[in-house]
Parts: C-alpha cells; sequence; structure tokens
C-alpha cells in the first residue's frame, strides 16, 4: 500500500539536495532534477551557522561536515576561530561559533547522502514545465526559480541598489585582512586565501559576468591601494534584490530556499535559511497531510520575512554617505550592550525561531539541540524537567502536561 507520495526536487544546490535526504529519509520516493551537468565551483557561501551545524548533526551528518571543514581549514590565510557572525560588518555578535564550509563541500556531503538514502539525481536536466509526473513538484531552483515562475507564485520585494563582487584571486601588493568601509564602499579579504569581496553603493551590476580588469578597477576604486589582480580563479556579483514569494505553496507545488526568498548576503543568512526551509519541509510533505504541510509557509515565511528585514536594515547601515556611518557607529555602540547583542545575535543566527504549536509552554516550538534524530523520527526527550515531544525537525511541540 502506497503510504506517501512521490516528490520531484527542481535544483541541486544545497537546499534540494537536503530536502532530497530528508523525503528519502522518511521513504519518500525523490527525484532531483538539476540543469547543471557538474556541480557549479563558483564561489558563494563559505560557513554555515552553529544551529545549521547542529541540524546537520541531527542528521548524523557532523562528522563528514567537520572533516570536510578541518580540510578546507589548510586553505584560509587567517582562522577566524570561535567566530559568531556580524551585523553590518559588526563582529561584535554572540552565540554559537560559524563552521568554516564552502558551500561546494556542503553540496558534496548532501549529495553523496542523498545518493546513498536512494535519491534519483539526474543532471543535465533543466526544468521548463511543471507537468513532472509526480504528486509534488518542489522548486529549489535558486533566486530566479522556473517553478516559481510556472506556478504563478507572487515575488514581491524591493530592487537591487548596490553591487557586490566575491572573487578568488591572484594579487599583486597588499590587502588589509577583515573587513574595511571607505568613502567609496567596502572590501574585504580571507579568510579563504585570495578570497576578495567588494561592495559600490552606486545602482545594480550592468552585467553578471566580472572580468579582470573590471574587479581590478573596482578593488582600486574601493580600496584606494595600488594592487593589480594577475588572476581571476572565481568570481561571481550579487546585490540587494530583496523579495519574497507570498506564499511557499500552491497546491502540489512548493519553494524553499532561494527560490522562496532573496536578500544580499549581509550576515551570511541566506544558506542556512534554506537548509533550515528543507529540514521544516521534508517531514511535513512525506506525510502528504495538507493542513500540516501549509503550516510550512506558516512557520517558515515569518522567519525569511525578519532575514529579508534584517538584510535591508544592514544595506542602510553600511552605505558611505556621512549619515548612514553616524548611524553605524551609534548601532556599532549599542552592540555593546548586553541585551542588544544578544538580541541582534539570536536573530541573525535564527536561535531564537519559536513556532505556534499550540502548545503555550515558552520552550514550545523551540530547538531542541543534541539530539540523535538520524532516523528522521522525532523523539520524546525531558527538557528543563519536562517530558517534551519533539518533531522530526528537532523542534518542541509538545512540553509539559
Ligand atoms: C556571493 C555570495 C555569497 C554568499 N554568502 C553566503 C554566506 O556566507 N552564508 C549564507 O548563508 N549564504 C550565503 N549566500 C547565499 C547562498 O549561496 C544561497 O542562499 C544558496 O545558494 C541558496 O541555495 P539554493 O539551493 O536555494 O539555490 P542555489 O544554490 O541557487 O541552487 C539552485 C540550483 O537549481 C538549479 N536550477 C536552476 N534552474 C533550474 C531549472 N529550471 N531546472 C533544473 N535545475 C535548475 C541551479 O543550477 C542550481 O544548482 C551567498 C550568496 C552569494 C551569491
Amino acid at each position: 500500500m502506497k503510504t506517501s507520495p512521490d516528490v520531484t526536487v527542481v535544483g541541486a544546490g544545497p537546499v534540494g539536495l537536503l530536502l532530497a535526504c530528508e523525503l528519502a529519509l522518511q521513504g519518500v520516493r525523490t527525484t532531483v532534477l538539476e540543469r547543471l551537468t557538474a556541480r557549479s565551483g563558483t564561489i558563494k557561501a563559505q560557513m554555515i551557522s552553529g544551529l545549521t551545524r547542529q541540524m546537520l548533526g541531527m542528521r548524523g551528518l557532523g562528522p563528514a561536515v567537520d572533516a570536510a571543514s578541518e580540510r578546507e581549514a589548510a586553505g584560509l590565510s587567517w582562522r577566524p576561530t570561535g567566530s559568531t557572525g556580524h551585523f553590518a560588518g559588526l563582529f561584535k555578535l554572540d552565540g554559537l561559533p560559524l563552521v568554516m564550509l564552502s558551500q561546494q563541500a556542503l553540496e558534496h556531503i548532501l549529495e553523496t547522502r542523498a545518493v546513498e538514502l536512494g535519491v534519483e539525481i539526474r543532471r543535465g536536466v533543466g526544468v521548463t514545465d511543471l507537468d513532472l509526473g509526480s504528486e509534488y513538484v518542489v522548486g529549489c531552483d535558486g533566486g530566479r526559480s522556473t517553478v516559481r515562475g510556472l506556478a504563478g507564485f507572487d515575488f514581491p520585494g524591493t530592487g537591487p541598489t548596490l553591487t557586490g563582487y566575491q572573487a578568488v584571486v591572484d594579487l599583486d601588493g597588499d590587502v588589509p585582512h577583515g573587513w574595511h568601509r571607505t568613502p567609496t564602499g567596502i572590501h574585504a579579504f580571507g579568510p579563504l586565501k585570495g578570497r576578495i569581496m567588494l561592495i559600490e553603493f552606486d545602482g545594480p551590476p550592468a552585467s553578471r559576468d566580472v572580468s579582470r580588469a573590471g574587479l581590478e578597477a573596482a578593488l582600486r576604486r574601493v580600496s584606494g591601494l595600488d594592487v593589480r589582480i594577475t588572476r581571476v580563479h572565481t568570481a561571481t556579483t550579487w546585490t540587494d534584490n530583496t523579495r519574497q514569494a507570498t506564499t511557499y505553496r500552491r497546491g502540489s507545488v512548493l519553494l524553499a530556499g532561494d527560490a522562496a526568498h532573496v536578500h544580499s548576503p549581509f550576515g551570511g543568512q541566506g544558506l542556512n535559511l534554506g537548509l533550515q526551509d528543507a529540514v521544516n519541509l521534508g517531514w511535513k510533505l512525506a506525510t502528504g497531510d495538507s493542513a500540516l504541510i501549509d503550516t510550512y509557509t506558516a512557520e517558515r515565511h515569518p522567519v525569511a520575512d525578519r532575514v529579508l528585514r534584517n538584510t535591508l536594515a544592514q544595506v542602510a547601515l553600511t552605505r558611505p554617505d556621512p549619515r548612514s556611518r553616524e548611524l553605524h557607529s551609534l548601532v556599532s555602540d549599542l552592540l555593546d550592550l548586553p541585551e542588544v547583542k544578544a538580541r541582534i545575535s539570536a536573530m541573525v543566527q535564527g536561535t531564537d525561531i519559536r513556532y505556534d504549536t499550540g502548545c503555550s509552554h515558552p520552550r514550545a516550538g523551540t530547538f531542541v539541540a543534541g539530539l540523535d534524530l538520524s532516523d528522521g523520527k522525532g523523539a520524546v526527550t525531558v527538557v528543563d524537567g519536562l517530558e517534551a515531544v519533539v518533531r522530526p525537525d528537532g523542534y518542541i511541540s509538545h512540553i509539559g502536561e
């Protein structure tokens, strides 16, 4: 007897791969369709949050993540040990340390796991219509999602105002490590050897292509330094286009990750947000229970909305004009206050997320760290001396009476 739906996941980025693992763990027959024939080598995220690390650990992926992070540490020009991330370039946050891990290494771990769990991954298949023969289709196909467009999701928000660059290069000349604000923008160097990040607040990129000469000119303009870029290994542009689908489900079509929400990478939140969407959605979709599946939008939409808003605030704070600089300086002072530090840290790291599970206890709807839920089932455990029923995604559904 058939007990769970078949699901097609569109996109083998980190979110599509983790969602496929989550579905397969629940016994769902899952196919992933990916346009690219091989994993992209373009530099993107280079770290995951402490909360995401705990979630991957809950599924038994902790050792693989830590080993890959350790291997990659050899390629860092300096090691930001204990870093808890930043808000608008203010490295004053508190809480769970970040784990340095390239997006490519994470994708490799997730793809290996998905294949072990029996997921069929078909590369070189660009989806152009939604008639895919499965009961549910989940668009994990990134910020320019085809699935989102085909299914008619609204995607409102604010347009781009800046051009960001991220690249790995060979340099002739010295550039200081860390983040630097200048009268013309922001430049950052490291921790990956040769990695530069630049921001110019002068409108969106004219083109998605980045030339060596164009990157060098931007680096000189922003830093004022006499440096030459002799080789570009990988480069990408990004911007602060900030949009979110109004719902994450239209009938049998769902969205997760960048397909559901886009924003600037300030604070390194996008990858974590998408991975946590996947962990929230997988077990719900596996049940085929429509009302439960709808709680995916109800729980995850407000979380992304808050990230979108805090990234917009970070863009405003980091602009180089005198008024924004003063605002940045004021926020820097405020972040020295323990209460402000704790609140902003929890917001950026997602550690204060509390879903409405219908139970009024303050711990209900919060994440329980350290559980082994590698079988994809929930658990009954003791939290704060009380019996707690934990969902398959590690969040408490009921606690106490
Ligand atoms: C410069 C930069 C730096 C970043 N830094 C950070 C950071 O430090 N921390 C952080 O948390 N986040 C960061 N992010 C954000 C993070 O990279 C994204 O949030 C993440 O890639 C989203 O994953 P995804 O799986 O949703 O989408 P993607 O990674 O975009 O994957 C989508 C996949 O779908 C495929 N696809 C697209 N269309 C189709 C189609 N029609 N048919 C089949 N397949 C299709 C694509 O080829 C791709 O493989 C950064 C992003 C950028 C650009």
